[in-house]
């Protein structure tokens, strides 16, 4: 080893020594401070240079600055007490887990690229299907997030419909192509949305499903379908929690020869717990499915996962046609997906899931429901209204009306006590709280609860204020 490299190994070292140890430090401060970053914080990062330098800084002084600067005005997302959109917390083997994969930078590209990254990535997503309770001939793989995942099985959906109407899709692509169809939720995910025009397809070949008051597609009023028919349903409405009727769907849409895509970004979850398994009763009967780790189950960004009935229409979308790729029966990780190069995110769900087992998993399903059940009963005996039944890990609630329901957004995200975001559902305003991190305890609900109805019964003494981040859609 010359000098220069022992040097730079070793400097390398001390400096992540002092990363663990700072983030360490993060960890134990993040359930002590408020939610969301105070004014203060937020002006420091106005000290972030914002010029490029031309002479090089010491790492060890970039470092410093994105703890202190940086750290403070990051939102406690893992702190127990966030509850916006539907983002996860960390899971604590994941969390080390990924300290550890961070120093390797491994490239699950290829098995050869990585031996261990090859073995965990198999590993893990044969552990994901047993725990959502699919069969193992199905494939699973990991790649960004729910809507890639949506996206790549849309794509391999579309695929596989045109190639069995005969349509000659690697020669002529979609150009002329027999006309596809798509039936969605009304309901479905505006990722879902995203990722049918990335996949060519436009909404006038869209139909719509129309749903009940929980946002469930209604079987009676279904479109109908043929065999060149994308069906896209859901497990866990983003505001609801509630899933579709895949019982009933299902294997009508088969019965015409139909294709069905369940976006299940957190809801999909539900299959690994016992007790709230039956919420998504016949899911494992669709074609494909996508899902995320770095939701409900607590991975670290990002990480989703693509599953597909048939290995074989995901590999035959997404396989390269590079000869040096060839021949190799081994799983291919990027043969499974979209990307090429690729973070190793199977050793973080790897850990998750050797760390807890099946019945860790199922219990952590189980806290959040649990909490969010708790939650939705308090804020109903203080007089909120709950708008569709709780269901899972979301509670969707409204304060008197739409003004002071946007007033109670502001005020709480104001408080800092807690954060959780709005939405609009069936044309009225109400807040989101998703419980996705499994640190929060049930005093972390409590505090919650009454920071929220505080915030309510006080109104109007505060000013009034803008509510931040405001989207209905993640
Ligand atoms: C979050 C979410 C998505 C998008 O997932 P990303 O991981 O953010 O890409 C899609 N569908 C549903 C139901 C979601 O909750």
């Amino acid at each position: 080893m010359s000098l220069h490299s022992h040097g730079v190994g070793q400097q390398k070292s001390s400096l992540v020594l002092e990363a663990a140890q700072r983030a360490a430090a993060y960890i134990e401060s993040s359930r002590e401070r408020g939610v969301f970053p105070t004014e203060e914080a937020l002006a420091d990062l106005k000290s972030f240079p914002r010029e490029l330098r031309d002479g090089p800084v010491p790492a060890g002084e970039v470092l410093a600055m994105l703890d202190e600067l940086g750290s403070p005005a990051t939102v406690a997302a893992t702190g127990g007490r966030y509850f916006g959109f539907v983002n996860g917390g960390t899971d604590p083997a994941a969390a080390a887990a990924a300290v550890l994969a961070g120093a390797w930078d491994q490239n699950a590209a290829l098995p050869v690229m990585s031996p261990t990254a090859a073995l965990l990535d198999e590993i893990a997503a044969r552990w994901c299907l047993q725990l959502l309770g699919l069969p193992e001939t199905v494939v699973a793989a990991f790649c960004s997030g729910a809507t890639i995942a949506n996206l790549t099985c849309i794509v391999a959906a579309r695929d596989a419909l045109l190639r069995r109407a005969g349509w000659d899709l690697d020669r002529y692509g979609l150009a002329g192509s027999p006309p596809l169809r798509v039936v969605a939720s009304e309901e479905i995910h505006a990722s879902v949305s995203k990722a049918l025009r990335a996949a060519g397809i436009g909404t006038a070949q869209v139909a719509s499903a129309p749903t009940d008051d929980r946002g469930r597609v209604l079987v009676e009023r279904f479109p109908p379908v043929d065999d060149l028919t994308l069906v896209l349903l859901q497990a866990g409405n983003v505001n609801t929690g509630h899933s579709d009727p895949f019982g009933a769907l299902i294997p009508m849409v088969h019965s015409k020869g139909g294709w069905v895509h369940v976006d299940g970004a957190f809801g999909l979850w539900a299959g690994a717990s016992p007790s709230q398994r039956h919420l998504v009763e016949g899911v494992d009967l669709a074609d494909s499915w996508a899902s995320d780790g770095h939701k409900w189950l607590n991975t670290p960004y990002d990480c989703g996962i693509v599953i597909c009935r048939d290995p074989e229409n995901l590999r035959r979308t997404m396989a390269f046609q590079a000869a040096y790729l060839d021949g190799d029966a081994r799983r291919v990780a990027s043969e499974l997906g979209l990307q090429m190069s690729q973070r190793a995110r199977g050793v973080e769900v790897w850990a998750v899931l050797a760390s807890r087992g099946r019945a860790g998993v199922a219990e952590m399903i189980d806290r959040s429901c649990g909490h969010a059940a708790r939650m939705a009963d308090m804020l109903e005996a203080a007089g909120a209204q709950i708008l569709a039944p709780q269901a899972l890990n979301q509670v969707l609630v409204r304060f008197d009306d739409d003004e002071t329901t946007d007033a109670v957004l502001a005020a709480v995200q104001e408080d800092r006590t807690c954060w959780a975001g709005g939405t609009v559902w069936r044309g009225r305003r109400a807040m989101r709280i998703s419980v996705c991190d499994d640190s929060t305890t049930a005093d972390d609900i409590t505090a919650a609860a009454q920071a929220i109805i505080r915030c309510w019964k006080r109104r109007g003494d505060a000013p009034a204020l803008s509510t931040r981040s405001d989207h209905a859609h993640e």
